[in-house]
């Protein structure tokens, strides 16, 4: 989608530090990393948030997190993480492209601000 950063980035025309890629997802370092670990998790199709996901889209989102514990496997968070998806103006989301943010190697408080 035209003027989607995570977009771009999925189509390399912004650079990006990638952990993981194949043809439907990728997964590259935040910009302004959180905690010692924060990278973002893509679906490579423009979706713009969690509450824009359709029925068509199971078999994608399902791809994406069961590849959440191999990355962490691959980032050393074998003491555990945190998976976050801001939605909309009340969760504070940002970027209007769906992301999960999985971040790690500190300890994470509850509840979130
Ligand atoms: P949101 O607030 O929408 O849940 O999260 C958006 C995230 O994207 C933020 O953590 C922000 O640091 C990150 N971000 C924004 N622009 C870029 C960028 O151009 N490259 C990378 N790697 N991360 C970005
Ligand atoms: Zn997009």
């Amino acid at each position: 989608m035209a003027d989607c950063i995570f977009c771009m980035i999925a189509e390399k025309n912004i650079p990006s530090k990638v952990v993981y890629e194949d043809d439907r997802i990728l997964v590259f370092h935040d910009l302004e990393p959180q905690s010692p670990v924060h990278v973002l998790m893509i679906p490579k199709k423009h979706i713009s948030s969690l509450d824009d996901l359709q029925t068509e889209d199971a078999e994608l989102l399902g791809h994406l997190m069961l590849k959440v514990k191999d990355i962490a496997k691959e980032l050393g968070l074998e003491n555990g993480y945190r998976l976050v998806n801001n939605c909309g103006e009340d969760g504070m989301q940002t970027v209007k492209h769906l992301h999960f943010h999985l971040l790690g190697k500190r300890q994470m408080t509850w509840p979130p601000g």
